[in-house]
């Protein structure tokens, strides 16, 4: 049923699902929220843009890093826009 849903979604838009996912995993639990700084306690420098989360989203090779906690931020527009940051660190 997964693969018909991704079929039904991406596979006009290229995604092969037999050829394109090796596995699926559905035992697992989402994080819940990325970590954003406050001014009460945390370096008043640091913010979305800045801090020790953009040092360690630095892309390594063909690694790039996509998730909420590398744009300190909970929500799920910060997941996409790190994926977006991500996909094109290694297009561009
Ligand atoms: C209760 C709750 C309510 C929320 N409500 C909202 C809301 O209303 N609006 C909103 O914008 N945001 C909401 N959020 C936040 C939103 O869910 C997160 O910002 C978003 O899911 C983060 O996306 P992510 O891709 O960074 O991480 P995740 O969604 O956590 O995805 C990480 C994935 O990696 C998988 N994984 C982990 N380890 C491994 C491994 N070793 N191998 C393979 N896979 C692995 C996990 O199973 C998970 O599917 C809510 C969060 C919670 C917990």
């Amino acid at each position: 049923m997964i693969k018909q849903q991704l079929d039904s979604a991406w596979g006009s838009h290229g995604l092969d699902v037999e050829r394109d996912v090796a596995a699926i995993t559905v035992n697992r639990w989402p994080h819940g929220y990325a970590y954003e700084y406050m001014d009460l306690w945390d370096d008043h420098a640091w913010s979305r843009g800045a801090g020790p989360h953009v040092t360690g989203r630095q892309q390594l090779g063909q690694i790039s890093i996509a998730n909420s906690d590398s744009e300190s931020y909970a929500y799920v527009n910060g997941a996409i826009d790190s994926a977006y940051r991500a996909v094109r660190e290694l297009t561009t």
